[in-house]
């Protein structure tokens, strides 16, 4: 049972196993580390992934650069899904460009993501998955990705006896191809991730969503008849510390081709890989000490939907005046906070 949720996950992750075994068995040694996991208890409340967590806490903070989560990672064939963080946006864009379909081999799987208005579907992280931990609890950058069915074709067979290996042959992926596909995209991943000079974290991509959730948040205020200068002046400045954001994001970007010298790309390194760190809160989103993220929480009455700034959207739910102003206040500190970080000679 589980042949879906998650078999196709593990099946995945094996032969990506198999694959990355095989290379190196013909000597190919990866620059970072690349850790392979498989985690008990995810239905029960993510008790592997987040014990994991908890015990190689001080390691995985210093030193992981991100985690890729496969959970129900093939129930169909039409679409690519995938989300996570933005600052990996462009690196999976460009994972997902070299990975050719299995029906098609002029088609990419990038090609099965992008929408007819060129708009990718890129939603926030939630907590419906093992990803959960390291994205709330230290501030790691997440991927999570899948193949399936906009037909809806899986819905009445997710977390039933009909999830098994029968229905996966006889309708989710006949001959096993798209777990194929899946295994490659993942393999590519991880070998891109552990061998990029320059770490693939792509933080002017993060500045553009986080101006997005702004503008919607704005927008919210205002489609609920909820009007104040005091607000105007308090979102002037949000917008105001994420366009600084955006200019360090773009500086960064810049220099990423310049650095030669391994002790600047070290340092440039560590600053990619730690910026995500500074917008965890370590007092607990909404009163939650396992939701830390400022930027991304599971949506509070759906853990399955992520909600972007969610203690700044509750308090604009609930119209209280006083924890608006001051969730607007707090999160552009997170944000300047993190400019702060990215800046600076290295
Ligand atoms: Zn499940």
């Amino acid at each position: 049972m589980g042949a879906g949720d998650n078999l196709s996950g593990t099946t995945v992750l094996l032969e990506a196993a198999r694959g990355l075994g095989t290379i190196y068995k013909n000597g190919w040694r990866s620059k970072r580390s690349i850790i392979l996991c498989s985690w008990d208890a995810e239905e029960y409340g993510l008790i592997g992934s987040t014990e994991f967590v908890e015990k190689h806490f001080p390691a995985l903070q210093a030193r992981a650069v991100a985690y890729v989560n496969l959970d129900l990672a093939v129930s169909g064939s039409e679409v690519f899904y995938a989300t996570g963080t933005p600052n990996l946006l462009n690196f999976l864009k460009d994972a997902a460009k070299s990975i050719a379909t299995p029906t098609d081999s002029s088609k990419k799987v990038f090609d099965m993501w992008i929408k007819k208005d060129n708009s990718l579907y890129f939603p926030p992280l939630a907590a419906g998955s093992d990803y959960k931990a390291f994205l709330q609890q230290i501030g790691i950058s997440c991927i999570d990705f899948a193949f399936e069915n906009v037909s809806g074709a899986y819905g009445g067979v997710y977390h039933s006896n009909y999830d098994s290996f029968t229905w996966m042959k006889k309708f989710g992926d006949k001959d096993f191809v798209w777990h194929a596909t899946a295994s490659k995209l993942l393999g590519i991943m991880l070998m891109r991730l552990a061998e990029a000079k320059v770490l693939p974290l792509n933080y002017v991509d993060y500045a553009n969503e986080i101006n997005k959730y702004i503008l919607a948040l704005e927008k919210l205020l205002k489609d609920l008849n909820i009007t104040s200068d005091k607000y105007d002046l308090s979102f002037t400045r949000l917008k105001d510390s994420t366009s600084a954001f955006l200019s360090v994001a773009t500086n960064i970007e810049e220099f990423k081709a310049k650095v030669l010298d391994p002790t600047t790309l070290r340092s440039l390194n560590n600053r990619l890989m730690l910026l995500e760190r500074s917008f965890i809160d370590p007092r607990g989103v909404l009163n939650q000490l396992d939701v830390r993220h400022i930027v991304y929480a599971p949506n509070p009455y759906n853990s399955y939907g992520g909600q972007a700034f969610a203690s700044l959207e509750d308090a604009i739910r609930k119209r209280d005046p006083k924890a608006i102003s001051f969730q607007i206040g707090y999160i552009s500190v997170f944000i300047q906070k993190a400019s702060e970080y990215l800046k600076g000679d290295l």
